[in-house]
């Protein structure tokens, strides 16, 4: 893709959404600036104005392998002429047959699994609940501040990360306690990594030593890697601590691979980047069927055991359409070599970004695991605080030339593109943020008139 400047008059983006305004619920979208997106392939997202635009977001890491990817598309389509849809809840089809016995053999660890699939990554995280509570007959879920594991009433119950999606709607479900997730970045003085693994570790147990007896815990829900909350890595040490104590009470280990999974990260899950450890159940979807509406449940065999029909169906969920689009989502994944690519452009943007940081005062901190990371801007290198403003105006400034990138808490760039963008585009869209930070810095940059918060 050539280097050019973006059409500015986003005649018909404007138009398009002053209209939907009237229509279109707005708790159901995170805001940014006008753009309606009319087609996309590979990285690039064209909208209804006809602009192009570099995306560094692939649809929140649903689109690991591209947009419209051609092998996937093939899928669909001949997969939709031969049968769109009947419900696994009653009979038996291929497409899902071959992925549950595919979904079961690629996790983690040597213990057999088993796959209940549903329609969205909160309805996994749901199913989490269901089977840690049916397995161990204990009630209490706990999870992470800062997490975020959906929008049904299961998976907003365990999240942790946005007011707006408490506000207004409780009493939620019971019995779920937030710890904090560790936070490398903004450690204590003098802290090694291994102080914030103890630190984060004794602030984890404070429950259990409180108010919480471990034997009515039926799970531990993580993010191997929390994206919403930032992209932050809990210390490899901390993992174990916290494996190794649900293994003592006879807790369960789950993880949430809905965001980090499926290639991200630069491993199939996100819980390979720690090693020897074999989560009991793990919920997956947005990449799993490449944005097509398709998660999946994957735990050891004996737990999936534990619940009998009908406990967890939904007429939709295991669609053919979107077996088939998951099927070759998986091909791609390993005929393309994404996860070694991931790997690998992930280390080159990771040294992009450091010699940026290098350069430019508001980078905090880059973080990179695969193709995937949070670069967090702030006022100054050493208080560390927030700089929302700035974000804001460096992925305006990315917008208008041609780069699309969001923010997550306010101030941190949230870099995810499709693990199959070229080394050009790439680079071209470092360069782009690189000239953002620069005209930031010099006051360049004024955001558009808007009464909405941009962002989360
Ligand atoms: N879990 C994680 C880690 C996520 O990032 C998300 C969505 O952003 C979800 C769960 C919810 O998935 P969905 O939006 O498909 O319900």
């Amino acid at each position: 893709m050539e280097a050019r400047k973006v059409d500015h008059n986003h005649v018909e983006d404007k138009r398009l959404i002053d209209r939907e305004s009237k229509y279109f619920a707005a708790a159901g979208r995170i805001n940014y600036f006008d753009l309606v997106i009319d087609s996309a392939h590979g990285a690039i997202l064209t909208d209804v104005d006809g602009n192009k635009y570099i995306d560094l977001l692939a649809s929140a890491s649903a689109i690991n392998v591209g947009h419209t990817n051609d092998l996937v598309v093939k899928a669909i389509k001949d997969q939709a002429e031969q049968l769109i849809h009947y419900t696994p809840s009653y009979f038996h089809h291929r497409p899902e047959q071959e992925l549950a016995e595919r979904l079961a053999k690629l996790a983690p660890g040597p213990t057999p699994k088993k796959v209940g699939f549903g329609n969205s990554g909160s309805d996994a995280n749901d199913a989490i609940i269901k089977y840690a509570r049916a397995y161990t007959g204990r009630q209490y879920i706990v999870s992470y501040m800062n997490a975020y594991h959906g929008s049904t009433y299961g998976s907003m119950a365990v999240s942790g990360v946005s007011l707006n999606m408490t506000r207004k709607m409780g009493p939620l479900m019971p019995e779920v306690v937030h710890v904090p997730y560790p936070d490398l970045y903004r450690r204590q003085s003098g802290e090694s990594e291994h102080d914030v693994a103890v630190r984060f570790f004794e602030a984890f147990k404070q429950p259990f030593e409180t108010f919480l007896p471990a034997d009515e815990v039926a799970c531990v829900l993580i993010e191997p890697i929390q994206g919403d909350g930032g992209l932050v890595k809990a210390p490899e040490e901390y993992m174990q601590l916290v494996y190794d104590f649900c293994h003592e009470n006879g807790i369960l280990f789950a993880v949430d691979e809905v965001n980090q999974g499926m290639g991200r990260t630069g491993h199939m899950w996100g819980i390979q980047n720690y090693h020897d450890i074999e989560p009991d159940l793990i919920s997956v979807a947005k990449s799993l069927a490449s944005g097509m509406p398709l998660s999946a449940v994957i735990g050891k065999a004996d737990i999936m055991d534990s619940l009998g029909s009908p406990a967890h169906t939904f007429t939709t969920a295991g669609n053919p359409v979107c077996c088939a689009a998951a099927l070759a989502t998986l091909d791609v994944l390993e005929q393309d070599h994404l996860i070694e690519k991931s790997k690998v452009d992930g280390q080159y943007a990771k040294a992009r970004f450091e010699e940026m940081q290098d350069r430019h005062p508001n980078i905090g901190d880059v973080r990179m695991f695969g193709l995937n990371g949070g670069i967090e801007l702030v006022e100054d290198k050493v208080t560390k605080v927030a700089d929302p403003d700035f974000a804001t105006k460096v992925i305006y400034y990315a917008f208008e030339h041609g780069v699309v990138i969001i923010t997550l808490k306010g101030n941190i760039l949230r870099f995810q593109p499709p693990l199959v963008i070229t080394r050009q585009e790439l680079d071209q869209a470092l360069d782009v943020l690189d000239d953002a930070f620069t005209a930031v810095e010099n006051g360049e940059v004024t955001l558009p008139e808007s009464d909405q918060k941009i962002g989360w």
